[in-house]
């Protein structure tokens, strides 16, 4: 258990705006803040920052809680982990209590064992019977220097001398399972993941190995095979040589599509470069990205398949807000072809000269039509207006206008008509889905307290009595002496009155913080969400008091059921079958 002087610290050390504006962009509004929520994808803010409590709260996707809670979710950390993050970004010591919990244990142990793979791996490289896969590193222009660099490696071509090893270093069998440097087989044994393949360490800003790629050198298999997610890692969220593009400190970055583009680049000299890990570009990586450059440029394979992510790519990039342009390679299939062919001073010049996505994007609009006729040239002309009504800057889009009118000698009036007019029914259409998603949040299943639908009116006057207590910490004893939890109705909200209730009782600085330990991050978005519904309508005693009478009635009003007819109990009692049905069927989803 914390002290409540250190979150207070902690807290005082780590304001939510300051700690959220590293982020995302913050707007103010009013004594708030507002931004694009980073939890979800969105075109108009719907998550706010609270300064008074402390707080955010997203009204798009439920996200929400204290400057820890969000550490733990945009950091995908545990509870004592975003702590210690916060604690390091202030310079605040760390109380030599905290203990670390048993999950952040076997994420230090996974780390451990990646370390030790790693250096498996690489040690087996350069042992002599590997001559295949020093040849295929040498054939693909890799000099010992950038191995060393990468920690390349390779996985030996049979089913466990990776298992021996770290069985040997002390490590057992279900750690190496949940590290998944080994994998279980049909029989039940384990043997290794990766086998016969060179191996590609994936790094993390902080110099851990959270992962491997492993690409085959010859034989039968996939071309590349990654590690799957594990508690140290999720594809979705990382990038292939963060860690030295990082380092690099240039507004820029250059995406690749794999790990061999990623290495000729940064061997030919160009450190910020980076690529995913075997899966599209996702809008979290977008995201991170868009905390270390302004623009990235697009440098993926020539082919159809190469333009067609291209695309993909620009649309969830220009989503994150990055500026974007895209290198055009000719006489080559990818970078690494390229600069083997033309050298790195060549491909510098492809990077100055790379074009803006809108450029990128106009020059598809030709593919497949004959602008030379009538019906060609209108279809590519609609084409057309479909990208320039993604430009957002109003300058740059009459730029733009007017190039395409001039060549294709129409009238500017037309083409600007058509494009307002577009872009003014897409942002109707975004607010409307917007809205519908926010509304249909608050109509459908509640996961986190599935009870409430079925009390409505007990779920509405629980949430309003931990508000109450919430900003009223003072009237514990008094709720507390007329309601004991157990007439809550709801099992979650009796759980946050329970906790709530002890809190305020043992602590003198009592916030939405001392809640972090005992609530996962959605329970925490549920709580804000509570808190955040109350705020700003002051609950008085009265109305507390109405809400205790709701509580205090509830069991009455089961007692009143032998009142009711023969058909409407039959009736109710079918009612909670079904209801209760639903309820272990949400439960086990
Ligand atoms: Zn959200």
């Amino acid at each position: 258990m914390l002290s409540d002087d250190f979150l207070y610290q902690l807290k005082q050390s780590n304001r939510i705006d300051s700690v959220m504006s590293s982020y995302v962009n913050l707007h103010r509004r009013g004594r708030n803040y507002v931004c694009l929520c980073p939890f979800h994808s969105e075109k108009t803010p719907s998550c706010t920052v609270y300064t008074d409590t402390d707080s955010f709260y997203c009204f798009g996707c439920g996200a929400g809680g204290d400057v820890i809670a969000f550490i733990r979710r945009i950091e995908n950390l545990e509870y004592i982990e975003a702590v210690k993050f916060l604690a390091e970004r202030a310079g605040i010591p760390m109380p030599e209590d905290a203990k670390d919990n048993e999950y952040s244990r076997l994420k230090t142990k996974i780390l451990e064992i990646n370390r030790s793979a790693a250096r498996f791996f690489y040690n087996s490289l350069l042992s002599k019977n590997n001559e295949k896969a020093l040849r295929y590193l040498a054939s693909r222009g890799l000099s010992p220097n950038t191995i060393k660099k990468y920690g390349i490696g390779y996985a030996p071509n049979n089913w466990d001398s990776l298992k021996t090893h770290l069985l040997s270093q002390g490590y057992s069998e279900e750690e190496l399972l949940a590290a998944a440097v080994c994998t279980r087989g049909r029989n039940g044994g384990i043997y290794d993941l990766f086998r016969d393949r060179i191996m590609f360490p994936i790094i993390d800003l902080r110099g851990n190995v959270i992962a491997f790629g492993g690409r085959i050198i010859d034989g039968s298999g996939p071309k590349y095979l990654n590690s799957p997610d594990t508690p140290v890692f999720k594809k979705s969220r990382n990038l292939f040589s963060l860690n030295f593009a990082k380092g690099a400190k240039s507004e820029r970055l250059i995406l690749a599509e794999g790990y061999m583009d990623v290495i000729s680049i940064n061997q030919a000299g160009f450190e910020n470069v980076v690529a995913t890990l075997g899966t599209a570009l996702t809008s979290e990586q977008a995201r991170l990205m868009a905390q270390y450059a302004k623009e990235v440029i697009i440098a993926y394979d020539s082919d159809g398949a190469g333009q067609q992510a291209t695309h993909r790519a620009i649309n969830i990039l220009g989503q994150a807000g990055i500026n974007t342009k895209i290198i055009k390679m000719e006489g080559a299939k990818d970078p690494d072809e390229y600069i083997k062919k033309y050298g790195a001073i060549r491909f510098k010049v492809l990077l100055e000269n790379s074009g803006g996505a809108i450029a990128f994007e106009l020059e598809k609009c030709r593919a497949g039509i004959d602008i030379e006729t009538e019906t060609g040239k209108v279809e590519y002309l609609k084409r057309c207006v479909q990208v320039l009504a993604d430009i957002s800057s109003p300058i740059e889009r009459e730029v733009y206008i007017s190039k395409i009118c001039s060549e294709q000698n129409v009238s500017k009036e037309i083409i600007k008509a058509q494009t307002e007019a577009l872009i003014k029914k897409r942002i109707n259409t975004e607010k409307k889905l917007e809205t519908t998603a926010i509304f249909s949040r608050a109509q459908t299943q509640d996961k986190i307290n599935p009870e409430a639908m079925k009390f409505l009116k007990e779920s509405k006057a629980e949430a309003g009595l931990i508000a109450y207590l919430f900003f009223n910490p003072d009237k514990l004893d008094y709720v507390l002496s007329k309601l004991p939890p157990e007439k809550f109705v709801t099992s979650f909200n009796k759980k946050v009155y329970e906790k709530l209730a002890n809190i305020i009782k043992n602590s003198h600085d009592f916030s939405l913080s001392s809640l972090n330990s005992e609530f996962d991050v959605d329970e925490m978005g549920k709580i804000s969400e509570i808190i955040v519904k109350n705020k700003d309508i002051a609950i008085s005693e009265k109305e507390a008091d109405d809400y205790i009478n709701v509580l205090l009635g509830h069991k009455n009003n089961n007692a009143a059921n032998s009142d009711l007819s023969d058909e409407d109990f039959i009736n109710l009692v079918n009612e909670i079958k079904k209801s209760q049905h639903k309820m272990k069927g949400d439960f086990y989803e």
